[in-house]
């Protein structure tokens, strides 16, 4: 018999399963939960991105495209940008199409890390940039964040957690799982931190077409003297509903894009040539879409914020991505025995905060992308069970 965990690689089999996907495999064993969960849009792929899909298909761009992918996919990238950011980039040099935003980060970690490199993350967090740290033997180093600060990174947690070690730092805003937004005077602050340093800016701004209360996405690129030392880390899933066709970037230095092309070039070729084309038609066609999902996420958000706090579950008012955060240290339960409680007696599904981190203990994350009454019936079931706990039954 052969003995895989001897032979496997130490730092993969260290590696600790997804706190949500350990959740779900419990969901699985129960057949009428309703979940809150999953942080997938659910709408369809708009109809005429999908119509691009298969044209695509029907006109034979089924072939490789080069390994950056199209060159006019890329370029409508770079657009994207100017016209969204008013940021410069080059279609041609600072941009690599990839699987998903998620194969871009695993390989600008992958690219950037020497060992004991240390990653600054502001947690709570998105849960794959611990493992890519320990992967590439790289060393985590979360920062807290709190609602107390509306979830923001703030300069002087950052500024405490800096070492002459420090390598990457890592902020994601929109924040999955808190809703948490950076607005341009705290980026401005976190730039002030770092200029002086040589630390690399990974900015996912997975969710940068999902902010509220008016309030536009800043993208780190725009605050002058940071574009040269981040790489921004985007896709499709989230803003056009495109989970499913796995298209995602990379987009920054071209020194550095041309480093993660060459790991890209030898793990994957080249990203999927009909996403791709359904991609350019997303980005000339598909601001409609996004306004349209925007706004049906915007009544969703104010439905299950307003209903938890109803419920006397304290929940910051998320300003963007499509999380909310509720806190329930106010029922006694620790965050993991909440959800399971809550999924045993009333068979509803959602996360607890500690899997995006320690410092998510006493929170529960809570994805509305679901239909209103789906999210209704939900929080009634959640309303029930914190009213039995409270009264003792
Ligand atoms: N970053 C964040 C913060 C995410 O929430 C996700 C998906 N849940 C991703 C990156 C990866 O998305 P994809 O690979 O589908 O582009």
């Amino acid at each position: 018999m052969i003995d895989f965990n001897q032979l496997l690689n130490k730092r993969i089999r260290d590696v600790k399963p997804s706190g949500i996907r350990k959740f779900f495999d419990i969901c699985e064993e129960y057949d009428d939960v309703i979940s809150l969960g999953i942080g997938e849009p659910d709408f369809p792929t708009p109809e005429h991105i999908r119509q691009a899909g298969i044209n695509a298909i029907a006109s034979g761009h089924t072939k490789y495209t080069s390994n950056k992918g199209l060159t006019e996919l890329r370029r409508e990238i770079a657009a994207y940008y100017k016209r969204r950011f008013n940021v410069d980039y080059c279609g041609d040099t600072d941009v690599l199409i990839t699987i998903g935003g998620s194969e871009a980060l695993d390989l600008c970690f992958r690219v950037l890390l020497e060992d004991g490199d240390e990653v600054l993350v502001s947690e709570p967090s998105y849960v794959c940039y611990s493992p890519l740290t320990s992967i590439s033997n790289g060393v985590y180093v979360p920062i807290v964040t709190e609602e107390k600060d509306r979830f923001r990174l703030t300069p002087e947690a950052l500024k405490a957690a800096i070492t002459p070690k420090s390598k990457l730092l890592v902020l994601t805003y929109p924040n999955n799982p808190t809703g948490g937004i950076m607005e341009r005077e705290d980026l401005e602050a976190i730039a002030e931190v770092i200029k002086d340093t040589n630390i690399i800016v990974i900015s996912d701004e997975i969710y940068g077409e999902l902010t509220y209360g008016g309030k536009r996405h800043v993208s780190m690129a725009e605050i002058p003297g940071m574009k040269e030392r981040t790489v921004i880390i985007n896709g499709f899933s989230k803003a056009y509903s495109m989970t499913g066709w796995r298209l995602g970037y990379a987009i920054g230095p071209k020194e550095l894009i041309a480093a993660i092309t060459k790991m890209h070039q030898h793990a994957i070729m080249s990203a999927n040539t009909i996403s791709q084309y359904a991609a350019i038609e997303a980005l000339r066609n598909g601001d409609v879409d996004i306004n349209y999902m925007h706004k049906t996420y915007d009544a969703r958000r104010r439905l299950v914020v307003s209903g938890f706090n109803l419920i006397g579950l304290h929940t910051f008012e998320p300003e963007g991505a499509f999380y909310c955060f509720p806190c329930i240290k106010s029922t006694g339960l620790d965050s993991e025995t909440f959800c399971a409680q809550l999924l045993e007696k009333k068979r509803v599904a959602v996360v607890p905060g500690t899997a995006f981190g320690d410092c998510g203990e006493g929170y529960i994350r809570v994805s509305y992308c679901y239909s209103t009454d789906h999210l209704a019936e939900a929080l009634k079931r959640i309303g029930d069970f914190v009213e039995e706990l409270r009264s003792g039954k």
